[in-house]
């Protein structure tokens, strides 16, 4: 009798698929890292590494925290998947798919009153993303993708242990009490260095929430839409309304309140997205994507050009303001 052999079971479309994938994502990493991650994000994270003894740490306290993370947003909210909310799971494969990441677990929340997405990811647990049920009702189909990819941004630059060691560090995160009691005896420009991190962490994961994204200004319009809550489901905004808003803040002290935020402010993440719009590296992703006729921004072009908008001491003039 003819024995079946085994390697006839195996899926190989799956294995030409990663084989595919791996060969298409090789180009993309520069030392491991995206191609896509912004300059200041990268070098903090490496500053950050070096601080002897924290980066231990921080991946201790976040792996202390991840299992509870992961257990409370069992219990408390909707697990997606393909058999329930199959369209944003097909969301996160999509994504994931496109970024060479394995695929997220999603959780949507409870609270319709908040518009928020956070990931969780350390090497011991499998990557979450959470979603408020407020960003769901009031986003399209297609900003919802672009914050998908954007979450699947800080997967892929695996953010989770610096962004919860920054969390920690600005007590954001309260469910260890001791523990922030610990680490309030950090001096106060290490915490400000993390907060600086964080901001320059999501100007990296704006960039792979374009990448990700069904049109090239979805991105942008996410952003605005953080604004005003996405109230009322308006659509009616206008880019550069937003940006005249920013100029009239910029050369004020008021920027500064910045200083203390782990995200910049909408405006500026607008502006830093635009950039992107006009860089070499976005088309090399989307080489379905038609390039604006202008000369299209090598990469540090493109960090220097976005570290003027997104650097809160270099404050700098958009080209086209008046
Ligand atoms: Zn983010």
């Amino acid at each position: 009798m003819q024995k079946d052999n085994p390697l006839m079971a195996v899926d190989y479309s799956f294995y030409d698929y990663v084989t595919a994938s791996q060969s298409r994502l090789a180009p993309h990493l520069i030392d491991g890292v995206p191609d896509y991650a912004y300059r200041e994000d990268f070098a903090l994270r490496k500053h950050i590494k070096r601080l002897p003894g924290f980066y231990p740490l921080a991946k201790a306290l976040t792996n202390q925290y991840v299992p509870l993370i992961k257990q409370t947003l069992n219990l408390k909210c909707l697990k997606v998947g393909p058999s329930q909310f199959s369209d944003v799971y097909d969301k996160a494969v999509y994504c994931a798919r496109i970024l060479g990441i394995g695929i997220p677990t999603v959780f949507i929340d409870n609270d319709p009153s908040v518009i928020n997405a956070f990931t969780v990811a350390t090497e011991d647990e499998a990557p979450m993303i959470c979603i408020s049920s407020g960003l769901l009702e009031r986003f399209s189909e297609d900003e919802l993708l672009t914050v998908i990819g954007h979450e699947c941004g800080h997967i892929h630059n695996e953010h989770s242990v610096f962004d919860l060691a920054a969390q920690l560090l600005i007590g954001a995160i309260g469910i260890l009490p001791k523990m922030n009691q610990a680490l309030t005896v950090l001096s106060t420009p290490l915490r400000l260095s993390f907060l600086s991190w964080s901001r320059a962490a999501e100007i990296t994961c704006d960039r792979a929430g374009i990448i990700c994204s069904n049109n090239k200004t979805d991105s942008l319009y996410a952003e605005a839409k953080l604004l005003f809550g996405a109230s009322q489901d308006r659509n009616d905004i206008n880019i550069e309304a937003i940006f005249q808003q920013y100029d009239s803040l910029r050369g004020t002290p008021v920027r500064l309140i910045e200083i203390e935020s782990t995200h910049p402010i909408p405006a500026r993440r607008i502006l830093a997205e635009r950039e992107f719009l006009s860089s070499e590296i976005l088309y090399q992703w989307r080489p379905d994507w038609e390039p604006p006729e202008t000369e299209l921004l090598a990469k540090k072009e493109l960090d220097d050009n976005t570290a003027k908008f997104v650097s809160i001491a270099k404050n700098g003039k958009r080209k086209d303001s008046k």
